[in-house]
């Protein structure tokens, strides 16, 4: 029997390639770069040499499947947990905010309290806002669905300065996306799943080495289970032969196929399909209507230490995060700068973006005026994530063929821009990857959600 192919090695392929091989399937995972990881991935800077992330993942408690992943790698012990969230506050130290001792949802409020750069006003909109999110629950964001978070912000009559200060870079760098193009649903989900409903959600994951060797151990274990892995190499087209997918014609001839999953992005996947292929699946039909968002990730090296906390939220500035990456090998200061939904930074060259970064180190941290990075490397992401816009759940498609609309049946889509209920994250194409291969053998399908704590349940979380 051929064996089931994945096409795609990022998250969402790894995710369904590991879980094949539990269900016994001989698996054949093609990647078309060297390495594993897609968007999640690191690269040899050829400057230096020296390995570096794309960009910062973060990862949440809340993320249970890519959790569940990392643990099926071995990796797990890998991720460091940050619980304090802080906030820039010159020239003041910065906020910081935790969960407390109170009950969920009630864990985040003495240090939500304590935050300085928000006033009364702000603070009791906020509160009204996110009395709302616990009361209206699951149902009620339902209804939200289509809608934009930014109109959410105008029911509730949020303050510009509680704007521009909390929400913006919370739902901005959730769902990379401003909150008026951002659909209410999934912001509110940041916010009722993320933040509220327990103490453990909201507690942010940072991998301590490059994200590529995270997922070095896939490659072993797809050997052992008689599977393999070949990088470097690139499909071309799903092979079709009116009713089923026969195989993947790739650069390197055509790899025979019992089912395929798909885990690319939309805009490859639509170069895959053959007008036949799409009229044959009407998953297909909207895989040219995605719109995608930027992130600008920037490496800079100091000479003298720059952050006094693992990392910092600029608020109401073009710079949304700040992460400490310790000493390099060189024995430099390694700061990440983060911008996301990052349109107008993709057309600048690399003195400008420094330029822009530094203003805001500058403003965030005050004793850093004057220092400049001795070192730079800036990588923009242009298609770093589908724009999570109003509307978009209707279009994003399921993992497998349905028996009332049709489409083909042993072809199953993953990625991070199919229907999971999660915006673009690693969480979402873990998910969506555990999906595809349920289709493809019956078993564990995704993991289930960290539960609402008692009180936030009786609320109605
Ligand atoms: C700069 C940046 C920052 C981000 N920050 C975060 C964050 O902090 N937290 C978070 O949760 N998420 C973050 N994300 C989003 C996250 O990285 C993605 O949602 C996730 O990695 C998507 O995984 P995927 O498997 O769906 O797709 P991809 O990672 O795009 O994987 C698709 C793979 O398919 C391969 N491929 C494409 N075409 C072909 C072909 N024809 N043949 C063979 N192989 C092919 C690609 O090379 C790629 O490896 C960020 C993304 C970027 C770009």
């Amino acid at each position: 029997m051929p064996p089931v192919v994945v096409v795609g090695g990022g998250l969402a392929g790894i995710a369904a390639a590991m879980r094949l091989i539990d269900g016994g399937k001989n698996v054949v995972l093609l990647e078309s770069r060297k390495k594993l990881g897609g968007r999640a991935t690191s690269f040899v800077d050829p400057r230096t040499g020296d390995v570096l992330d794309n960009c910062q993942h973060v990862l949440m408690g809340s993320c249970t499947n890519l959790l569940d992943l990392y643990e099926r790698l071995g990796v797990l012990a890998n991720i460091e947990w940050h619980p304090r969230i802080w906030w820039a506050n010159p020239p003041h130290e910065p906020d910081m905010m935790m969960p407390g001792r109170l009950p969920a949802p009630a864990h985040f409020t003495v240090s939500f309290l304590r935050m300085r750069f928000l006033d009364r006003s702000d603070k009791r909109g906020v509160a009204r806002a996110m009395w709302r999110l616990i009361r209206m629950g699951r149902d009620g964001r339902e209804l939200w669905r289509g809608r934009s978070f930014g109109a959410f912000l105008d029911e509730m009559q949020q303050t510009q300065r509680a704007r521009e200060l909390f929400w913006e870079p919370i739902v901005t760098s959730a769902c990379n996306a401003t909150c008026a193009r951002t659909d209410a649903f999934h912001a509110m989900y940041v916010f009722q799943g993320g933040f509220l409903q327990d103490a453990w959600s909201p507690v942010m994951g940072l991998s301590s080495v490059p994200l590529w060797s995270l997922y070095d151990p896939a490659q072993t274990m797809l050997a052992d289970a008689g599977g393999s892995l070949r990088t470097g190499i690139s499909a071309l087209a799903l092979a079709f032969d009116g009713r089923r997918i026969t195989g993947v014609v790739t650069d390197e001839g055509v790899i025979e196929a019992s089912a395929v999953i798909a885990a690319v992005p939309p805009d490859r996947l639509s170069k895959l399909c053959s007008q036949v292929v799409r009229r044959a699946d009407c998953r297909l039909a909207h895989l040219d209507e995605f719109e995608f968002s930027p992130i600008l990730g920037a490496h800079l090296f100091f000479s003298q230490p720059v952050l006094s906390t693992p990392h910092l939220v600029l608020p109401g500035r073009a710079t949304h995060w700040l992460f400490d990456k310790g000493r390099d090998a060189h024995g430099r200061f390694h700061v990440h700068a983060v911008v996301s939904a990052a349109d107008e930074w993709m057309e600048l060259d690399e003195g400008e973006i420094i330029d822009r970064l530094m203003r805001d180190i500058h403003w965030a941290l005050p004793k850093t005026v004057g220092m400049h990075p001795e070192m730079t490397r800036t990588v923009k992401e242009k298609r770093a994530t589908f724009l999570c816009r109003p509307g978009i759940d209707a279009i994003r498609p399921t993992a497998c063929a349905d028996g009332v609309r049709g489409g083909i049946n042993n072809l199953f889509l993953a990625g991070d821009w199919c229907a999971t209920e999660w915006p673009a994250t690693m969480e979402g194409a873990v998910r969506s990857g555990y999906l595809a291969a349920q289709g493809v053998v019956a078993g564990r399908g995704v993991v289930a959600d960290v539960p609402p704590a008692r009180l936030a349940r009786i609320l109605g979380l």
